[in-house]
């Protein structure tokens, strides 16, 4: 069953009550993890929907929606790259699946939409529809298409088929083609407040949502994600391990973290070290806040500059952490980079 979040009812609102939005592509825009998958899934489901609610909302009892929640509707499409498709789509929210952070990625299937799925969208766009009304082309993230898939999406937009509508939505604005940007209406989602995201994490069983929330870059389906893989106790590990200075065991910490997503650990390390400059220079904290008192002793230790430079270096860990390299040996050198950081050396 999908549900619209709370910080959603307002562009809800404004969207669905002006239906002229809908001939055009609609491209939904905004900060990953905050729920613009599930919001275009019910997009979809309540135009196509035989007795939608004055609200838009789809009723959930009719053959449409029926076939809408068996993932199974012949006038809906939908392309997602083969790594993030998956069989139970309603179960959870895609965007907090796809901030997955443990290592069990299906790691032979393509993080990208093809151009062949962009093709076998023919018979769909082009051919009468099982049912009269909207046909929904629903294409996520679509910043994810290859340029050759991009390219053949394009020529659909320039000349799209009337009762067909496509709703792209990206993460990251500035990957998608321009030419394609352009064809599109362009709906940017709401970023949840931190209050928001803190009361909707305690109703859904979260303790400490202020504390995790940061780290999780104030997403909250990030943060919710976080939570139920379980990663609280390695990341309370590599708290500790880090905080202790120079007296703490790379070796030991690269050993217990390699089961964990690369990029996730250089992101906690990336916070970590923003938070010690950003103490001293400034003496105000971001991510771990509930540390203040240990930065505020390790930040009046570091050599500013060194660090400032090793923050750069980690932007480049970061980009290197997507590739496939052997975990250990990468959380290893990192760790140990640290270390002489501390150390001075
Ligand atoms: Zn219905």
């Amino acid at each position: 069953m999908l549900e619209l979040y709370p910080w959603q009812q307002g562009i809800w609102k404004k969207l669905l009550q002006n239906q002229q939005h809908m001939r055009h592509t609609l491209l939904l825009t905004g900060k990953k993890g905050i729920g613009k998958y599930t919001f275009s899934r019910q997009l979809a489901k309540s135009l196509l929907c035989h007795s939608a609610t004055a609200e838009h909302i789809a009723c959930g009892a009719c053959l449409s929606c029926g076939w809408f929640e068996q993932n199974g509707h012949p006038n809906l499409h939908c392309v997602i790259p083969e790594a993030l498709s998956t069989d139970s789509i309603a179960i959870a929210d895609q965007e907090s699946k796809e901030s997955s952070s443990l290592s069990k990625v299906k790691k032979n299937l393509s993080q990208q939409i093809s151009i062949d799925q962009i093709r076998h969208l023919n018979d769909f766009v082009y051919l009468t529809g099982h049912q009269k009304g909207y046909k929904v082309v629903l294409i996520y993230p679509a910043e994810t298409m290859t340029h050759a898939a991009a390219n053949a999406l394009l020529k659909k937009l320039e000349e799209p088929p009337a009762d067909v509508l496509f709703i792209l939505v990206v993460h990251q604005m500035q990957r998608l083609l321009p030419t394609i940007r352009s064809r599109c209406q362009q709906i940017v989602m709401p970023m949840p407040s931190v209050e928001t995201s803190i009361v909707w994490l305690k109703q859904h069983g979260i303790s400490d949502p202020e504390l995790i929330l940061p780290l999780n870059d104030f997403s909250p389906l990030s943060t919710w994600s976080f939570v139920q893989e379980q990663l609280t106790i390695p990341h309370q590990h590599f708290v500790d391990s880090i905080k202790q200075g120079q007296n703490f065991d790379p070796f030991a910490l690269a050993l217990s973290l390699q089961q964990i997503h690369l990029s996730t650990v250089v992101s906690w390390l990336q916070k970590w070290c923003y938070d010690l400059v950003s103490c001293r220079v400034t003496g105000r904290i971001r991510y771990y806040l509930k540390l203040l008192p240990v930065i505020q002793v390790l930040s009046k230790q570091i050599d500013l500059i060194a660090y400032m430079a090793f923050l750069r270096e980690l932007n480049t860990h970061q980009k290197l952490s997507h590739h496939p390299l052997n975990a250990r040996l990468f959380l290893e050198e990192m760790f140990i980079r640290y270390s002489f950081m501390l150390c001075g050396k």
